[in-house]
């Protein structure tokens, strides 16, 4: 797949890269992702995707915005209010970059919804629907990168199972919904702390099509905004998992 004029100048700044490169940027040309969340970590994620020249991007949200979103959901304008995110997003990325197909799926996903991405980006905020995103993703042999934020922190992994037999996948490491799980309207979260967990989950899902660096399968990137550390936590297969144990 070769770039024109236009192309190569809007992605000089990943030519340059050697881990990018021409074909590099050609990977991203062909990608399809799937965004599941058009919220605070898929806003982010999206939009560097689409100014990384992802070919396909499709944002499935079926939410309108709030105002209460607006501290983090950086993506979206107060004259947006009570507009379908979805909708909203998927413009801004053909606005920002006219060379990506972006396609609204303005509905609630479940375990029946069909998203064509070859990488699939868990933004959600609930447990339901991540691993309904896991089980797609193990039993159709595609990345899942997935992340999360909540009052100063935020975690970032890439699952694998269904790519690789050694890779863990989310319910190996989060096995069942956690009794103490809370929705960030009821905790709190800084926008900011979202915006790195954004950019970082567009950051793995770009490693991937280019297929430069470590990408965190196995790994757990977790960032406390608060104290300015991150870390990371090393992720087993679990041979008792109800997703893709034996
Ligand atoms: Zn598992």
């Amino acid at each position: 797949m070769s770039l024109n004029s236009d192309q190569i100048e809007r992605h000089k700044r990943h030519i340059l890269l050697k881990e990018i490169g021409g074909p590099g940027v050609a990977k991203l040309k062909a990608a399809k992702v799937s965004i599941i969340g058009a919220g605070a970590l898929g806003g982010p994620c999206a939009l560097y995707l689409a100014a990384a020249g992802v070919g396909k991007i499709e944002i499935w949200d079926d939410d309108t915005v709030d105002r209460s979103n607006l501290q983090r959901q950086i993506q979206f304008a107060d004259q947006d209010i009570g507009r379908r995110k979805a909708d909203l997003l998927s413009a801004r990325l053909t606005a920002l970059n006219p060379d990506v197909r972006a396609v609204a799926r303005p509905q609630r996903f479940s375990e029946a919804s069909t998203p064509y991405g070859d990488i699939l980006i868990d933004a959600t905020d609930n447990f339901e629907t991540r691993f309904a995103l896991n089980r797609m993703a193990h039993e159709t042999g595609r990345y899942l990168v997935s992340g999360a934020a909540s009052r100063w922190s935020g975690q970032v992994g890439v699952y694998a199972s269904g790519v690789s037999p050694d890779a863990p996948c989310y319910q190996c490491f989060v096995p069942d919904m956690p009794p103490e799980a809370e929705a960030c309207d009821e905790v709190g979260v800084v926008g900011a702390v979202t915006g790195m967990v954004g950019a970082n989950m567009a950051l793995e899902a770009i490693k991937l099509i280019v297929g430069s660096g470590e990408a965190l399968i196995g790994r757990l990137l977790i960032i406390d905004g608060l104290t300015g550390e991150s870390r990371v936590l090393k992720l087993r297969p679990n041979p008792d998992c109800s997703v893709c144990g034996q």
